[in-house]
């Protein structure tokens, strides 16, 4: 069990977790109803008033939010304070379109940081450990949000930002960091460049915090043998306040969320239905303690599934599990969700490459799906029938994990087209949205 930056919040009963959560959805709806004018005239145009909303229960009622209201609002339309009660403000890449810019209260800049103290407790930081933070500090989340949670855990904090990794390694060593907190390519590439330099016998790493982009398995396998760590993940967005709005566990499968301050729905993101328990759909965010940028249903538009099972841990909160893909990325077909992160998960397991076709149409007011898939060199000389066989067993791999059939075809190695080195993914002849 444990260890616990907050124990009584972070081990709360699931009954204690809603009535905070209950509580502070009302106060944080009529909140916004009466500051923010976007969010009333939102919420005036779905004809829902701040009493019809008494409980989470009710969330449903309420409109979304989408980056394109966040950039629509640009940049003081969704505060629910005065600037002069503004400490900080944070912002996303922004490369495509306009900036996100979030505004922060110290309020909201202290519990920020208590939600980065809970994950770096949580992979066993304390105040004798020496943590080494290279995510980029200044507009992006990554540095502030880590090195403030450090703080809190009162670990020595090395504020370190990306890039030169020879003054990484040097520091590293010199200082003997036991943390870790970056992305996980920093994390692969960190772990190469040491063993590179002959250094592996000079780290003291135990643990890492890596976010902030999509990993796997087997990458999480891969640092963990380099570093000679534990890697754990953490999930966050700009919009909703930064990294640690959700963090891995000792029991590495998945990410509690910190639903004393969000809440979590996972939707289908077709019709904005809310699903339940256990349904893969996009992850929606509410934001009840933010003072001066308060979200509500916040569209994140990452895939994933939520699971309250027990964890060994010992944290009642509840848990995401990697985002699976984006809802952008979403194909429906015979009215399925499909997302060509699940056939590319199959094509992998089934020893194939990662270099695939999707190709939807619709044959006869049918929709038809096939995967061209490019065969390994290795397995290239295979004869004919050895070839069906494979075709025949990824066709059922398929129905299992999608419950459609889908034609597969295994075709020669580079014989799809690519787009600057990339296969294109998905071809949709429908012509769904013409007209
Ligand atoms: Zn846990």
């Amino acid at each position: 069990m444990g260890p616990f930056y907050q124990e009584e919040i972070e081990t709360a009963s699931r009954e204690q977790i809603l009535a905070w959560q209950n509580e502070r959805l009302v106060k944080q709806v009529r909140n916004v109803y009466d500051n923010v004018e976007y969010y009333r005239r939102k919420m005036d145009e779905k004809g829902v008033k701040p009493e019809d909303i008494q409980s989470v229960e009710d969330l449903y009622k309420l409109p979304f939010l989408t980056k394109d209201d966040l950039r629509d609002a640009y940049p003081y339309g969704l505060m629910a304070r005065p600037l002069s009660d503004c400490v900080r403000i944070q912002s996303t890449s922004g490369t495509t379109g306009r900036r996100v810019v979030a505004f922060y209260t110290q309020h909201d800049v202290d519990l920020w940081e208590e939600c980065c103290a809970r994950a770096i407790t949580a992979v066993g930081g304390t105040k004798e450990d020496v943590c080494q933070v290279c995510y980029g500090y200044g507009l992006f989340t990554g540095g502030p949000g880590l090195n403030g949670g450090s703080h809190k855990v009162g670990c020595l904090t090395l504020p370190m930002s990306s890039g030169n990794t020879d003054r990484q390694i040097q520091f590293m060593i010199d200082l003997q960091a036991t943390i870790l907190c970056c992305t996980p390519s920093y994390a692969a590439y960190l772990g190469e460049s040491i063993i590179e330099r002959g250094l592996r016998d000079q780290i003291r790493l135990k643990a890492g915090i890596f976010g902030a982009e999509a990993w796997t398995e087997e990458m999480r396998h891969d640092i963990e043998q380099k570093l000679g760590i534990k890697a754990y993940d953490i999930y966050g967005l700009t919009e909703i306040s930064g990294p640690g709005v959700a963090f891995e566990c000792s029991a590495q499968n998945g990410m509690h969320i910190n639903e004393d301050h969000f809440i979590a729905e996972v939707i289908d993101p077709a019709t904005g239905e809310v699903l339940p328990e256990g349904s893969k759909g996009e992850l929606v965010f509410t934001s009840i303690t933010k003072e001066a940028f308060p979200l509500l249903r916040y569209r994140t538009k990452d895939i994933c599934i939520l699971s309250r099972e027990k964890c060994s841990c010992g944290r009642t909160h509840v848990k995401m599990t990697k985002p699976l893909g984006r809802s952008d990325d979403m194909l429906i077909v015979k009215g399925v969700n499909v997302f060509p992160s699940q056939i590319e998960t199959v094509l992998l397991q089934k020893g194939l490459t990662s270099n695939y076709q999707i190709i939807v149409d619709r044959v006869n007011h049918s929709d038809t799906i096939e995967v061209k898939v490019e065969i390994t060199p290795e397995l290239f000389s295979d004869d004919m029938s050895t070839l069906s066989a494979r075709e025949k067993e990824i066709v059922d791999a398929l129905k299992s994990m999608l419950g459609i059939y889908a034609k597969v075809s295994i075709v020669e190695p580079k014989s799809i087209i690519r787009s600057e080195g990339k296969a294109v993914r998905v071809i949709d002849r429908r012509n769904l949205y013409k007209g």
